[in-house]
């Protein structure tokens, strides 16, 4: 797949997989047996015919292809982007068993953005918005509101979903701009905001109306939503709460959380100068994680110019949980991977600024619950790594606002909402609720997933409540 080179990329912030041509396209949807069986389908969350969006890409007919994405995914430009596919639909395609499995994601994006390109400037859709595939509409639906709560991924499906069977949406969204960690924690050089607007728009064309800088639980609380009329709520107000280490020295300056090194320099442009908030280019950055989150703030590290970036993990390069293609990135961007190495303290200046980490070396023990190898910690093995900025991604858990201003809302003791996984209901008649506020920090396609099983939840509690036949 092209790409920017290495060292021009680090320098920018434009995307840095470029997709496919046109004949590569064509040379990859050539390679799709078609099998009978589809055994990719089975491995996507959101289940799309694959072996048919491919087969109409094989006869050229692109905007078709597009058509067939967005019968089952309503944002499949970002999904081609930062979908998880090797552990998804190509790693049980045939042709990964004896070889290279077709490159589903890759042609997902070429079909998407094929669509996009050639429905622009005048989309008809975003100029008008209305529900776009009448056939789907149900106009006996329309006087039934539905509120949806985040407008990350699993809050654009319901929403893109229950519009499409002629529900009247509403999006309430905490933040002054849509789109939930797709804006404020994927970086642009992985998922282009042009991209991201074009598939909200997408969700706005379907008739969806969304209002932003309203925080629920604190603009108004959730009853109220119900008090005001609305059918049904879905909650998918994602995991914001950073984990941290606990761990001495964690409150100096100079130690961030992912989420908020990241929300500042994607959302609020902190890197600029000309910001009121800049944050400091670090010298030495080391990132403590090795998942997505900590990729992405290591390579926006890079970009904004700091001299060098360490990846801190306590496993090794096997365990690592980031997509490969990102990890493999990272490392031709410069980036240095210290293994199996856990912080132990942060040590301060005279100013309370970070200046070093005290680790400690570990090597790898039995497997644990999660199937990897447990971290062992190796004893008197202490050391010290010298940084100036030390940003902790360890994974997010869900919010605690919505859990303690809903009563009856039951949840885990961690902080998940709680839901029959049948459809999504939570332990309040009327309230769903799914991606991360339910899982914890998971994958785009999973909240995607989660929320087309609410939306049919939420489609037969309505139905059920008005005695309306599906
Ligand atoms: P979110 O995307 O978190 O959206 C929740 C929305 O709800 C937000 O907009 C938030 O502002 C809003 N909200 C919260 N509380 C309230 C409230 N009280 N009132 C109103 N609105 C509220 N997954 C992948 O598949 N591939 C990747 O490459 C990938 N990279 C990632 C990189 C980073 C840095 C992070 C943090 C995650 C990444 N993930 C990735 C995970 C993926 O982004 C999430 O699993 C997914 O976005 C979850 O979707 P969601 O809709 O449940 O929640
Ligand atoms: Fe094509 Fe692979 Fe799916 Fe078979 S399993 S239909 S080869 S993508």
């Amino acid at each position: 797949m092209p790409q920017q080179p290495a060292a021009k990329r680090i320098k920018n912030f434009e995307e840095v997989a470029l997709g496919y041509q046109e004949a590569q396209a064509l040379d990859e949807a050539e390679r799709c047996l078609g099998c009978k069986k589809k055994p990719c389908v089975a491995g996507c969350p959101v289940n799309i015919d694959i072996p048919e969006f491919v087969r109409l890409i094989k006869e050229k007919d692109y905007l078709a292809a597009a058509r067939e994405l967005k019968k089952t995914n309503s944002l499949p430009a970002i999904c081609g982007r930062v979908c998880p596919q090797e552990e998804q639909c190509e790693k049980v395609c045939v042709l990964g068993k004896k070889g290279e499995p077709v490159a589903v994601g890759r042609l997902e994006r070429f079909a998407a953005d094929y669509e996009a390109a050639h429905s622009q400037p005048a989309n008809p859709e975003l100029a008008n918005p209305q529900p776009a595939n009448s056939q789907l509409a149900n106009p006996q639906l329309a006087k039934y509101r539905v509120a949806v709560v985040g407008s990350g991924p699993a809050g654009l499906t319901v929403a893109g979903d229950l519009a499409k069977m002629g529900y009247s949406v509403t999006i309430f969204e905490a933040l002054h701009k849509t789109g939930g960690v797709l804006r404020y924690g994927i970086p642009e050089f992985r998922l282009p905001r042009d991209i991201l607007d074009r598939e909200v728009d997408y969700v706005r064309s379907l008739g969806v109306t969304i209002f932003t800088d309203m925080i629920v639980g604190r603009t108004f609380r959730m009853q109220d939503l119900l008090e005001q009329g609305f059918e049904a709520v879905f909650v998918g107000t994602g995991a914001g709460a950073p984990k941290m280490l606990g761990i001495p020295g964690e409150n100096l300056s100079g130690v961030y959380s992912g989420n908020e090194w990241l929300t500042r320099i994607n959302l609020m442009r902190a890197h600029r100068d000309d910001y009121a908030t800049p944050i400091k280019v670090p010298t030495r950055a080391c990132i403590i994680g090795a998942g997505n989150t900590a990729m992405d703030c290591t390579r926006t590290a890079l970009r904004i110019g700091a001299k060098e970036v360490t990846i801190v993990y306590r496993r090794s390069r096997a365990e690592m949980p980031a997509r490969a293609e990102e990890i493999e990135n990272a490392e031709h961007e410069g980036v240095i991977f210290k293994m199996l190495t856990n912080p132990k303290r942060f040590l301060g200046d005279e100013k309370g600024a970070v200046k070093a980490m005290e680790c400690l070396r570990m090597e790898l023990g039995e497997p644990d619950e999660s199937g990897r190898r447990r971290p062992v910690t190796i004893p008197d093995s202490e050391f010290i790594i010298e940084c100036d900025t030390v940003i902790v991604a360890l994974g997010q858990n869900p919010n605690p606002l919505i859990r303690t201003t809903t009563d009856g809302l039951k949840c885990e003791s961690w902080g998940g909402i709680c839901i029959d996984s049948e459809t999504g209901m939570t332990s309040l008649p009327g309230v769903f609720a799914g991606g991360d506020a339910v899982t914890g920090e998971a994958t785009v396609i999973s909240a995607m997933g989660a929320g087309k099983v609410a939306a049919a939840g939420i489609d037969g509690f309505v139905r059920e409540k008005h005695s309306i036949p599906s």
